[in-house]
């Protein structure tokens, strides 16, 4: 069922959701957009497209303590970290970075599940923003993402004109559709109004310069003959290894785990790595990828090859964007997919 509630009672909305759990959205602050819990006073933005970061963070966050070690005597004392029970909301996160919450379900909850992530992924109710005014560097329509109908998350909502409209599509987003009482108005049948803006929505995808890539190119030639490409040491050649990329992406899943000495014990964290960095899988006897061709490689053979050999023909790609607007040198995933055979088909 559909529901709708005009935009200037949305703040109605927000702190009343908020008052039941955290509620996190798109916030700008200090001129960038992030998630962030709401507050009375956070100035939310549901209307930008790509948060800077990713929504990854609220299930894989960037460092963590995994567990610590605690000396007593000749004894160690092992101490694991409380698991929080608290639900959360992700309110407005968009169809690409929700699908990646899928992709990287494949890698935490597989065996062996990472009890760390499965926690937070059940206490979370996520809910999708439909990409109506996409930006020139989305490309999510190329990964079977719909960013205008997307059935991603528990709720799907949509921003036209005056009014926001709301989908409920899981048991998680009927509770939280309870949670809005009055305040979301139920629709018999879905609105002209609605269907005219995602209409309008999917000529504006249509367009877009690179919704129309061919993978199709890419998948059917032999991994080997891909590995073995020669645009690997021409693109690479630019890479600066700074890691961008792989921090603001949503579906980079590399970590490293380290142990700190406190003085009485050791805290054991995990942080973020990328595998763009020279100390990448750094071992005792040294690295198996000394150059930054290698290393560049490897990143883009992942996405586009061996994460789809090994999950049903999935890329570990949701055409999010961000790594075309942050890659300092220009050499983002679009650029790899056309220099191997992708290139635009209309
Ligand atoms: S590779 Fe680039 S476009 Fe693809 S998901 Fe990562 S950041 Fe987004
Ligand atoms: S952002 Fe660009 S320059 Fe930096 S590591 Fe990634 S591909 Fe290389």
């Amino acid at each position: 069922m559909i529901y709708q509630i005009k935009t200037e009672k949305l703040p109605q909305l927000l702190e009343r959701l908020a008052a039941a759990q955290e509620l996190c959205l798109p916030v700008e602050h200090k001129g960038q957009v992030d998630f962030a819990s709401w507050t009375p006073k956070a100035k939310v933005r549901l209307d930008v497209c790509n948060t800077a970061r990713s929504a990854k963070d609220f299930f894989f966050p960037q460092g963590e303590r995994l567990v610590s070690f605690r000396m007593e005597g000749r004894q160690i004392q092992v101490e694991a970290p409380q698991m929080e029970e608290n639900p959360f909301v992700i309110f407005g996160a968009r169809p690409c970075d929700v699908r990646s919450f899928q992709l990287l379900d494949r890698v935490f909850l597989s065996d062996p599940v990472d009890r760390y992530y499965e926690n937070r992924r059940r206490r979370a109710t996520i809910v999708t923003a439909a990409c109506l005014e996409p930006e020139e560097t989305c490309f999510c329509g190329n990964f079977g993402i719909d960013p205008v109908r997307p059935q991603l998350g528990d709720v799907v909502i949509w921003t036209a004109g005056d009014t926001l409209y709301w989908e409920s599509l899981t048991e998680k987003g009927e509770a939280l559709t309870a949670q809005g009482g009055e305040l979301l108005e139920a629709l018999s049948e879905e609105p002209e109004a609605l269907t005219q803006a995602q209409d309008g929505a999917r000529a504006i995808h249509e367009r877009l310069p690179f919704g129309h890539l061919n993978l199709q190119a890419i998948s059917s030639r032999d991994w080997r003959e891909v590995f073995e490409d020669p645009i690997w040491e021409k693109l690479s050649k630019s890479c600066l290894g700074c890691g961008s990329c792989t921090y603001v992406c949503p579906t980079c899943q590399c970590y490293d785990i380290r142990d700190f000495d406190t003085g009485h014990g050791v805290e054991r964290y995990r942080c973020w790595d990328s595998c763009m960095y020279s100390s990448f899988t750094q071992m005792a006897h040294g690295n198996p990828r000394t150059t930054q061709k290698e290393r560049f490689r490897q990143r883009f053979m992942h996405k586009l090859v061996y994460f789809p050999q090994n999950e049903e023909g999935l890329f570990s790609c949701v055409g999010c964007g961000r790594c075309l607007n942050k890659c300092p040198v220009s050499t983002h995933m679009v650029k790899v997919i056309q220099e191997l055979g992708g290139k635009q088909d209309v």
